[in-house]
């Protein structure tokens, strides 16, 4: 376990094709009842095994026990309708039916507790978790009760801090909290976004993360990104606020983005997790390749701040591309960390 220069993913790995089909997001589950339950924590134990065979120091659960990073969490929750669906625009990029808000929103049992609990008693590496952020929560659902975008990610946001409380005493680490919706919806980031983001990670014991991309390599997400010119800017319109947040780190995509590295100089304080590694193409990145991004990354943020990552989630990738990039992931990092301390056995 490397206490300088940690790895981690960004989210979710690939599940084995016995639990659901490969090589697709948000597919369908292969196993039903109590076969599904087991299936899924087996899932979570193959996927912190593949995560310990490349070296990876800051372990998830991969996400095997959901089938979305937002629905499966809104799906334990009370006030939610998933039969009446309506078709909405999210992230002011693409269409996707989605459930509705109907009445007010609680959360009457856990609902990642018991997997962390289960993934706390099979390592002693730091464990992180992912939640949806609230306004990434809001902004894929119909909502026909609050009817304000502000008052329900409110609402969400103590949801979700009741989740975390319970995640990190069952020994969670860190909780990174997904937030994609911060990369589109500026204004509102700054006027309530990171707000409703302090409010769910109030009063936590442990680190807190919020992860902000450009998304999965889907085409609806390839297309945005080929029409943002350049330089993509977009972090630049969130980070000055985010910067004086409580957050403690901030999850973002660099490797093979156009994001200007010079823009992680506005999170300054802040641990930044770098994306080295590109979630949207399947040819895995050389280790050479992963350290030149840090070492870019380095030029802005200080050594004992930077956290190698992947851009995104992994879950839509073959898995023997998903293991060669978790792989490269950590020999990039290993040949920066002997730069910088000059034990070439590092
Ligand atoms: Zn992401």
């Amino acid at each position: 376990m490397n206490k300088f220069l940690p790895t981690s993913t960004a989210g979710s790995l690939p599940k084995p094709s016995w639990l659901a089909q490969p090589e697709t997001l948000w597919s369908a589950w292969r196993l039903a009842d109590q076969d599904l339950a087991e299936g899924r924590q087996d899932a979570l134990s193959l996927s912190l095994h593949e995560q310990d065979l490349a070296g990876i120091d800051i372990v998830s659960d991969g996400e095997q026990t959901r089938q979305h990073f937002v629905t499966t969490f809104i799906e334990h929750l009370n006030g939610v309708d998933f039969e009446k669906r309506e078709t909405v625009r999210i992230r002011d990029r693409y269409d996707a039916s989605v459930p509705s808000v109907v009445d007010a929103v609680s959360r009457s049992r856990p609902v990642f507790v018991d997997d962390a609990r289960f993934l706390r008693q099979q390592t002693r590496k730091p464990i992180k978790w992912a939640l949806p952020g609230p306004m990434t929560m809001v902004d894929t659902l119909y909502d026909n009760h609050y009817k304000s975008r502000e008052k329900l990610a409110w609402e969400f946001a103590g949801i979700l801090n009741e989740e975390a409380r319970e995640l990190v005493a069952a020994g969670v680490d860190i909780i990174q909290f997904d937030e994609p919706a911060f990369n589109v919806f500026f204004d509102e980031v700054n006027d309530w976004g990171i707000a409703a983001l302090e409010r769910a990670s109030a009063g936590l014991t442990c680190e807190t993360a919020v992860h902000i991309c450009y998304g999965y390599g889907i085409e609806a997400n390839t297309d945005w990104k080929e029409s943002l010119g350049s330089e993509w800017r977009q972090y630049e319109a969130i980070f000055p606020r985010l910067q004086r947040s409580h957050l403690d780190m901030v999850s973002l995509e660099c490797h093979n983005s156009r994001v200007p590295m010079d823009l992680i100089e506005l999170i300054r304080g802040k641990k930044v997790m770098v994306g080295a590694i590109d979630v949207a193409s399947r040819s895995v990145e050389t280790a050479e390749e992963v350290a030149r991004t840090l070492r870019n990354a380095l030029r802005f943020v200080d050594a004992d701040k930077l956290y190698p990552s992947t851009n995104c989630g992994m879950a839509p990738l073959p898995r023997d591309v998903a293991r060669g990039k978790l792989k490269a992931l950590s020999a990039g990092a290993a040949l920066v960390r002997a730069e910088l301390t000059g034990n070439q056995a590092a």
